[in-house]
């Protein structure tokens, strides 16, 4: 929660994005304790009067490491880091793989959707586990650290956007628009429908592959 104490360490980091801070921000003693967030500055003489741009994405191992096609979070990080780079803001990292709800059930999860054609939002409910178990209350405590008090959140969830404003914050949304392929729309259709998301994928009759 968002009065949780924390360690905070930061470094220089450049990466293929280009230049920026790491922060980490650590409210305990295991692992997914610890959130990352990439801190990029605005263009030189840049001065934005608009809120920074604020990326928070979840852990999805299975995309971000071995490029799973079934869903967009690999590509969803990528255009995020790309675009705080070049305008500035922040990338906010949580360490909780499936929706927070762990690996071993989402793997399980998975599972489902080979074995009965379940998709992520039935299979969860499968297994006795909360669709979407986040809670951004940590997230609140670093964007707050870093000075933050209004933000233009880059995402199609509006839990995210939820969750920041009942935190106290001022929320722009800002579309993540990533386009479906073949393997991904199943998923895709699966947020818009069942986790609201914003971003319409219906349209997607010719998904790129
Ligand atoms: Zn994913």
């Amino acid at each position: 929660m968002s009065g949780d104490r924390f360690e905070h360490a930061s470094c220089n980091f450049k990466s293929h994005y280009g230049s920026a801070t790491l922060h980490i921000y650590s409210f305990g003693d295991h692992e997914e304790d610890n959130i990352l967030c990439i801190e990029a500055s605005p263009p030189a003489g840049d001065s934005p009067e608009r809120a920074p741009l604020v990326r928070v994405q979840s852990a999805c191992y299975t995309a971000e490491i071995f490029r799973a096609t079934d869903c967009d979070c690999h590509e969803q990080l990528d255009e995020s880091l790309t675009r705080v780079h070049q305008e500035g803001g922040f990338v906010v990292y949580m360490i909780c793989d499936g929706r927070g709800a762990g690996l071993l059930t989402k793997v399980r999860g998975l599972a489902l959707g080979d074995t009965n054609e379940l998709d992520t939002w039935d299979a969860y409910q499968a297994l006795g586990v909360e669709p979407d178990p986040r809670d951004y209350g940590r997230v609140a405590a670093v964007l707050t650290d870093r000075g933050l008090e209004s933000v233009r959140i880059l995402t199609n969830n509006p839990r995210k956007i939820a969750g920041l404003e009942q935190a106290g914050f001022s929320v722009e949304h800002v579309p993540l628009k990533i386009d479906a392929t073949a393997d991904s729309l199943p998923y895709l259709l699966t947020k818009q429908r069942k986790f609201d998301h914003l971003y319409d994928y219906s349209a997607s009759e010719q998904p790129m592959d």
